[in-house]
């Protein structure tokens, strides 16, 4: 952390929780936040969205609302959204001075939430969070690991475990991300080109105490191109730099058939058929060039129909 970390002041905590299908960890969950809550030095309000559940979520939700007055507020989408979504719906309805993401599946302990808020307090605009030895299958913590190593890469923010919902956010940082009018967003990625002192905590991670992942493998592959493109359009670029490399290389085989041809011949290089191969990795070369320079402008669009905030200031001062 660096010397100006500065102490934030927090009064209220909001713990979001997207929740589909969860009937089973409902009461489990709303239980444990509760408990949590109450032995927190600030108010706290717990606000779960329901994320349009074909189960007795939505009821489940709407009965903890009323057991607990004040502190719990159900938020029913209408329809499935994803979970990236109903999270910012929950975003959206919270007031908190720090706000704490968690999965409804009680894979995140709710008893982890104090540890990230020692990090806000202490002047932590994000707080990711690590999962200790993950209880998830082989497949998917190798996945995980490859996209880790590329959002870092991408995004130059250096933290462990993008996947991990459990996450705490300052107010500002919360604002600025409501301010993303993009429709497909990766949460933990875009709470990252705002932060301004990201910080990391240890946490447990427990078994899916229920049923199986709402994730199928087509959703993640899904959730994987939208982070991707919420983080970069470098893709597209990729077309004009392919392109041209294989411009050039068609360019350079035929100048190497045309010499051999003047050395040895026109029995060499297979009567002409080479010449076509040469002629034709040039035509590629050119048509994927002229496909990056489209995509250029396209990714263009993308940044300004995205309508992200410019910049992000942190504070100003003397002003
Ligand atoms: N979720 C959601 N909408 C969806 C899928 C999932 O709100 O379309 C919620 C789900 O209820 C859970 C969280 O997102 O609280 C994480 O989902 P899951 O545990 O299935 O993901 P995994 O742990 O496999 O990453
Ligand atoms: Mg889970």
């Amino acid at each position: 952390m660096t010397n100006d970390a500065e102490q934030a002041e927090i009064k209220l905590v909001s713990l979001v929780a997207p929740v589909y299908n969860e009937e089973a960890n409902l009461t489990d969950l709303v239980s444990r936040c509760v408990a949590v809550g109450e032995a927190l030095d600030y108010e706290y309000e717990l606000i779960l969205v329901d994320d349009g559940s074909a189960d007795s979520s939505a009821a489940m939700i709407q009965q903890a609302a009323e057991d607990h007055k004040g502190n719990v507020i159900g938020v029913l989408l209408n329809r499935n959204y994803g979970q990236h979504a109903a999270v910012m719906a929950g975003l959206a309805q919270s007031r908190g001075d720090v706000v704490v993401t968690l999965d409804a599946d009680l894979q995140n302990p709710p008893e982890e939430i104090p540890k990230l808020l020692e990090k806000s307090v202490l002047g932590c605009d994000v707080v990711g969070s690590v999962r200790m030895n993950r209880k998830d299958t082989f497949f998917r913590r190798s996945a995980s690991k490859i996209i880790n190593k590329a959002v870092q890469k991408a995004t130059g923010v250096m933290m462990t475990d993008y996947g991990c919902m459990l996450r705490a956010y300052h107010r500002n940082i919360v604002d600025a991300m409501l301010q993303c009018h993009e429709r497909s967003t990766f949460i933990p990625v875009l709470a990252n080109t705002f932060a301004r002192q990201p910080c990391e905590v240890k946490v447990a991670h427990a078994d899916r105490s229920q049923d199986e992942t709402k994730y199928s493998l087509m959703s993640l592959i899904n959730l994987q191109f939208d982070l991707l493109t919420s983080m970069t359009t470098f893709p597209l670029r990729l077309l004009s730099v392919m392109g041209g490399l294989l411009a050039m290389a068609g360019f350079a085989f035929s100048l190497v058939l045309l010499a051999t041809r003047l050395l040895y011949g026109a029995d060499w290089a297979g009567e002409g058929v080479f010449t076509v191969f040469a002629i034709l990795f040039i035509f590629i070369g050119v048509q994927l060039l002229a496909m990056g320079l489209l995509g250029e402008y396209i990714g263009r669009i993308y940044h300004d129909v995205r309508a992200r905030p410019r910049y992000f200031i942190h504070k100003v001062v003397g002003a």
